[in-house]
């Protein structure tokens, strides 16, 4: 008997998509969950193809059974891929800024008349999004843990922002982590790679593809696109200054700009017209998201910053302020030992989550913290350090993840928002979320 079942292994929202595509072309298709209480007998004879959601680690006992018995394992990304052929695809990929960066290019080829889907690990599964012919794009943010699992993703443009240390409980080292993560060059067409931390310097060594590298963060090097120390991006001899850009705000977004002008140059030969499309860029919610203001209090979601990196960059967006910093989530095991040079600029932390004791451990003494425990509680108590103070920022920038204690982190930044909105009922405010 022939082989012709295909098993979904992991069935959260990417393994659905799958097996809805899969039935809808007719196949068989098996579900494997470790939360599913019926869980299938597999008779690996029979099995063509597993297709293990991003979220499963590669050592599942399943994946691990399949690669035993010969069976091919892939992701909705290769499905996607084999459905839509003659598409064009463009993947982004990077520890912190790949959710912007897609939304970004999404925004600057749509305005440029071109027919585009969005997707990936932006939220939205690969094969949630609508077929396209040949004259479509396909923007996919990509993790390293979709990018472990696809065979050969083919990309017309492979992008790559940063690698910093991250999801090191997954990948353990930062060695399989880079690994993972290079899987994005596999048979990429062309590619534009951001050379400001030392570990991508040496991916891009050794980039045998045609490619743009980008440097952003002004340490001159020699790059194709470079950011210079005033906020001026260069592009061959033409000049445009990320400063006026009001919704892409910080030198990372500089880093998300510079990566998207090169990715989108690839396509629309046009410098003038992508600056444009750029300006219009309506930014993306829990990141540095500016959602309610007093006279003397700023408050910030930024819920999206799971990790100490993401988290710096938003201390040193409000560096000079005095923040009322709520962090902490599910624990890590990365501590932010690192973001001591921001240290003194912290009026107080406001610790939550798993992560609050160890993160407790890390500021003792040098910053003054409370153990809140809980958002809300974290959120009443800024708000009443915060009322006696000018120039001030309440900032959710948890650098945790939010499992602990929220669906995830768009969950964990809708209900501070909430929070907010409850402590300022009566006061002088404005809501701009
Ligand atoms: P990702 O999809 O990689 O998690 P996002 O665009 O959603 O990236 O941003 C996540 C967090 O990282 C936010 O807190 C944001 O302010 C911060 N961030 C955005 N771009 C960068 C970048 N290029 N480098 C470092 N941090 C960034």
């Amino acid at each position: 008997m022939g082989k012709d079942t295909y098993l979904i292994l992991g069935y959260g929202r990417s393994g659905r998509e799958s097996e809805r595509h899969l039935l809808g072309k007719g196949k068989k298709v098996v579900v494997y969950d470790d939360s599913l209480n019926k869980k299938p007998n597999i008779d690996w004879h029979k099995v063509k193809l597993v297709v293990q959601s991003p979220g499963i680690a590669p050592y599942h006992p399943i994946g691990a059974a399949a690669l035993n018995e010969g069976v091919p394992i892939c992701t909705d990304i290769n499905l996607l891929q084999k459905s839509n052929p003659l598409a064009k695809y463009i993947g982004i990929t990077g520890t912190n800024g790949k959710s912007t960066t897609t939304a970004l290019i999404g925004h600057i080829l749509r305005l440029c008349g071109l027919k585009v889907e969005v997707g990936g690990n932006i939220g939205i599964p690969a094969l949630a999004l609508e077929n396209l012919g040949e004259h479509g794009w396909y923007v996919l943010e990509l993790s390293s843990y979709q990018l472990e699992l696809s065979n050969d993703i083919n990309l017309d443009v492979a992008v790559w922002l940063n690698i910093t240390p991250d999801h090191l409980e997954r990948h353990f080292t930062m060695e399989s982590y880079i690994n993972a993560k290079e899987q994005i060059f596999n048979s990429a067409k062309s590619a534009c790679i951001v050379i400001d931390d030392t570990y991508s310097k040496a991916v891009e060594a050794k980039l045998a593809i045609q490619h743009l590298t980008i440097a952003s963060e002004f340490k001159n090097y020699p790059a194709d696109l470079w950011v210079d120390a005033g906020g001026i991006l260069h592009i061959n001899n033409q000049l445009f200054d990320l400063n006026e850009l009001t919704t892409l705000k910080g030198i990372h977004n500089w880093q998300n700009v510079a990566a998207a002008f090169a990715a989108t140059l690839q396509i629309i030969d046009d410098c003038q017209k992508i600056w444009q499309h750029i300006q219009t860029f309506p930014g993306l919610a829990h990141r540095q998201q500016l959602i309610a203001k007093t006279p003397n209090i700023e408050f910030i979601n930024d819920s999206k910053a799971t990790n100490a990196n993401a988290c710096e960059k938003a201390l040193k967006t409000f560096f000079g302020k005095k923040i009322f910093w709520i962090l902490g989530g599910k624990d890590k095991n990365d501590g932010i030992e690192s973001l001591q040079p921001y240290f003194s600029h912290i009026k107080k932390a406001y610790l939550i989550g798993d992560a609050k004791d160890r993160f407790a451990k890390d500021l003792y003494g040098k910053v003054e913290l409370e153990k809140s425990v809980t958002l809300d509680i974290a959120v009443k108590h800024a708000i009443e350090d915060a009322k006696s103070e000018t120039n001030a920022v309440v900032l959710l920038s948890p650098a945790c993840a939010s499992f602990d204690q929220f669906r995830d982190f768009e969950h964990r930044g809708d209900e501070f928002i909430k929070f907010v909105k409850e402590q300022l009922h009566d006061s002088d405010h404005i809501f701009t979320a």
